[in-house]
């Protein structure tokens, strides 16, 4: 795998798709530069080679228009706040004015270019556009993992015209390294924990992870459809019953596979979906008509704690608990701090896809795992097994 340290930039112009799709406030301040610092390693090291930087990124769904409001000239202070480098700003991220901004850059400075999604052709992957970006830089960098799951042009379809020179960059690097740990290079045990609502949105995931793992730990909404195709009483929980089936084949897999699963066996149910409704703690299968499970419940949590410390390897996509409301988030963070309790001790864990990042972020777990992804899609598709065209593209 081609990495930034296989190259020297000295006097080359790198162009890199970068994610700053940021959110922005109503009088257009970022108020979150996450993105822009992440993309900041990558700069830093092409720029103190003796190289420039191109900076190109998406911001927000134009659909091909030009939109003022979506103009990443309104994150051109914050970049240059972050990179520590005044950011020139081209109107148009290709035709002569990108070219001649691009031609025109010295060593140690950096251009934005404006949204790529003002022309359709950046998200229909249109190879004349590709190529028109692919003139402005001598080095391709893809930096964007949360859109290495798209086909687009400044993703996908500008690598062909670099041959050689191209690679991730640090931030796309890490996020490869980490899915690779788990799925394939890991220390046993591998454990992965999948939580969320539904088991349809999780089964192609599930079906690709039980050639991987040593353990699963299915949490949250999911559970019901397991326990009621088991033969449990679920009462008012979520439970898909068209998937019940599917969920015992997943249970014989798991057994021919050698997986162990480990499924809740107490919850916190409640008489209504709402944070002030009356709670019980109940075994799992055995919840009453009128009662739903919202939390995994103590001796579930014990349950999962062994399992947990006991692991080398973690992965934890989606909650265990509608962690949303306060009173049904307590198996989610006790979730997130027995992971915490194992990083410590060791495991290399990697928080990815969707709510469980939300989560993480929310009760301060992100600095105390290993990683936490910085794609949502793009990591699901990782999970799926699905080879994902940004990174395809890099290896071609
Ligand atoms: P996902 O996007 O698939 O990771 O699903 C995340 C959502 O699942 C969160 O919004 C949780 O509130 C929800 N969830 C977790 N556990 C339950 C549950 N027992 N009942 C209903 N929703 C749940």
């Amino acid at each position: 795998m081609k990495t930034l340290n296989d190259f020297n930039f000295e006097n080359k112009k790198a162009l890199i798709r970068v994610d700053f799709n940021v959110p922005l406030d109503k009088d257009f301040n970022v108020t979150d530069s996450n993105r822009i610092e992440a993309a900041k390693p990558t700069i830093i090291k092409v720029l103190e080679d003796g190289g420039s930087a191109i900076l190109m990124s998406h911001l927000g769904r134009p659909n091909g228009e030009r939109n003022p409001d979506m103009s990443l000239k309104h994150i051109a202070d914050k970049v240059s706040e972050v990179v520590g480098v005044q950011v020139k700003f081209s109107e148009d991220c290709i035709g002569e004015s990108a070219e001649k901004a691009a031609a025109d850059l010295k060593p140690g400075e950096v251009l934005l270019l404006e949204n790529l999604r003002f022309h359709s052709e950046e998200t229909s992957g249109d190879q004349d556009f590709a190529e028109k970006l692919s003139k402005l830089g001598d080095v391709y960098i893809n930096d964007a993992f949360g859109t290495a799951h798209r086909a687009h042009a400044s993703t996908t379809i500008v690598a062909q015209f670099f041959d050689d020179s191209k690679c991730f960059g640090q931030l796309l690097a890490k996020e490869i390294e980490a899915i690779d740990k788990v799925m394939a290079s890991g220390e046993k045990p591998v454990l992965a924990i999948l939580g969320g609502a539904k088991v349809s949105s999780k089964i192609t995931i599930i079906e690709n992870i039980l050639d991987k793992v040593d353990h699963l730990i299915v949490g949250g909404g999911m559970t019901y459809t397991f326990i009621k195709a088991k033969g449990g009483k679920v009462g008012d929980s979520i439970c898909e019953d068209d998937k019940m089936e599917l969920a015992l084949e997943i249970l014989k897999q798991a057994e021919a596979k050698g997986v162990q699963v480990h499924i809740p066996v107490d919850v916190i149910a409640a008489d209504d979906f709402s944070n002030d409704a009356n709670t019980q703690t109940v075994d799992v299968d055995k919840i009453p008509d009128g009662w739903q499970g919202l939390d995994a419940g103590p001796k579930t949590l014990a349950n999962f704690k062994e399992v947990i410390l006991k692991s080398k390897t973690i992965l934890w996509n989606g909650p265990v608990g509608v962690f949303e409301m306060e009173n049904f988030a307590n198996g989610t963070i006790s979730v997130g701090n027995f992971i915490v309790e194992a990083t410590k001790a060791g495991a290399f864990s990697l928080v990815g896809g969707g709510d469980s990042v939300a989560a993480v972020k929310q009760f301060g777990f992100q600095d105390k795992v290993s990683y936490v992804s910085t794609g949502g899609g793009a990591m699901l598709e990782s999970l799926e097994g699905k080879t994902l065209p940004g990174i395809a593209a890099i290896l071609k």
